[in-house]
């Protein structure tokens, strides 16, 4: 396997430079092969909402799974999970099931594009849509309009049609609507790919006025945020709803879905409904609607974001607060169970004041955190998650290994 890992950001280095690899989670918790026991703030990437192999899900699989893993044809638990999600994302009248948040943004590109007849969309710089080529582009801003790939592999036409934007910077979206014919602007909107970065709800709310008035569609990839910054996602938090969203992780309830709905006139262009193209062997499967179904279940239970809010504050508020008394430049932030961390004065509000960070100290501490215990996100272009599972006791511990680590920082 390619640096040891399926995935890239996995090939983080432990103790006596070895890597860490797990054995089992529970809870809140991840334990490795060696036996080590972690307090989980990644929650594998944020599916682990609802705490990892919860017993209600676990029930549920085992039952399912008599019945069989996969039909290739539909079942009924796609149109319960497709109601969940189109009762709880306020921009969702159809959606469509696929198999990763990459998938579900491949899908969607597609669709802005057949929907509106133009090429190009905007993304900013610093936001991650899943690794299909149009999307690995993060040129700053000298070189926004040339869209040059990020990956060798990547063919100068695919990225053509891909215009970086600064987040939270209104006036470099606009300029670039001026000069282009734009089939979307596309966005986490609430960043979590370059560490945690929130937006100003002007920022949303602008660019709703600015689709509008230049004709585009305006996309929310909420494959991190769906079900997380909300039950409704960020959309329902900041009160701006897109036209189209992508969703993941917390859908899948850990196992693989992604999902891409919004307005029905435009869903309607999906095929076979509509002319546009895009098709799945093991989408919509009956295991992973189940993990689905169960963990929204869970999720819509009262007092649930509420305990992520107190959970997630006490967290990154201790956490900041520890490094600064320990005379670090630390800052960083929270929306619900979703936080990040960065080593500079700050504030952050874009990708390129994220690369002012201290990275090599943010290795060693993240570092020394895993030795204690505590496993964190391992990049600092990452965020963190929290989960219904997480404790004050845990967070108790995770401040008292904090203040050991910045000590010795
Ligand atoms: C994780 C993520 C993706 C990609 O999802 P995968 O399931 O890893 O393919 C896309 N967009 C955002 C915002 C993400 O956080």
């Amino acid at each position: 396997m390619p640096g040891g890992v399926s995935s890239p950001v996995r090939a983080f280095k432990s103790v006596g430079g070895n890597p860490v690899v797990f054995d089992r989670v529970k809870g809140a918790y991840a334990w490795d092969v060696d036996g080590n026991k972690y307090i989980d703030y990644v929650g594998t990437w944020g599916p682990a909402i609802i705490g990892h192999a919860d017993d209600t899900v676990l029930e549920a699989l085992n039952k399912q799974m008599q019945k069989g893993t996969s039909f290739g044809a539909p079942c009924a638990l796609e149109n319960e999970l497709a109601k969940m999600v189109i009762d709880a994302v306020p921009s969702v009248e159809m959606v469509r099931f696929c198999n990763s948040g990459t998938e579900a943004c491949m899908g969607m590109i597609r669709l802005v594009r057949a929907y509106t007849k133009r090429d190009r969309v905007i993304k900013f710089e610093g936001c991650y849509h899943g690794h299909a080529d149009a999307f690995l582009v993060q040129a700053g801003s000298g070189v926004a309009t040339l869209g040059l790939p990020d990956s060798p592999g990547v063919p100068k036409g695919a990225t053509a049609g891909t215009l970086c934007a600064t987040y939270n910077d209104l006036a470099s979206v606009e300029e670039i609507l001026k000069e282009n014919e734009v089939a979307a602007i596309i966005l986490e909107p609430v960043v979590g790919n370059s560490g945690f970065i929130a937006p100003t709800k002007e920022f949303l709310q602008g660019l709703r006025d600015l689709s509008t008035k230049y004709g585009c569609l305006l996309v929310f990839d909420e494959v991190m945020t769906g079900f997380r910054i909300a039950y409704g996602g960020a959309q329902e938090y900041f009160g701006v709803t897109p036209d189209i969203t992508t969703m993941g992780k917390v859908i899948g309830g850990g196992l693989p879905v992604g999902a891409y709905g919004g307005r029905k006139d435009i869903m309607e262009m999906v095929a076979p409904a509509g002319p546009m193209y895009q098709a799945g062997t093991l989408s919509g499967n009956p295991l992973a609607m189940t993990a689905g179904i169960e963990t929204l279940k869970r999720l819509k239970q009262p007092g649930s974001y509420e305990h992520l809010e107190k959970v997630t504050s006490r967290l990154i508020d201790g956490i900041l607060e520890a490094g600064k008394a320990a005379g670090h430049e630390v800052c960083g932030g929270h929306i619900s169970g979703m936080f990040g961390l960065f080593f500079c004065k700050g504030p952050v509000t874009a990708f390129h004041e994220a690369t002012a960070s201290d990275t090599k100290k943010f290795g060693r501490w993240h570092r020394m955190m895993l030795e204690r215990g505590v496993y964190l996100a391992p990049s600092q272009y990452e965020a963190g998650f929290t989960g219904l599972c997480h404790t004050e006791e845990d967070v108790d511990y995770t401040l008292k290994m904090a203040k050991e680590v910045f000590a010795l920082l």
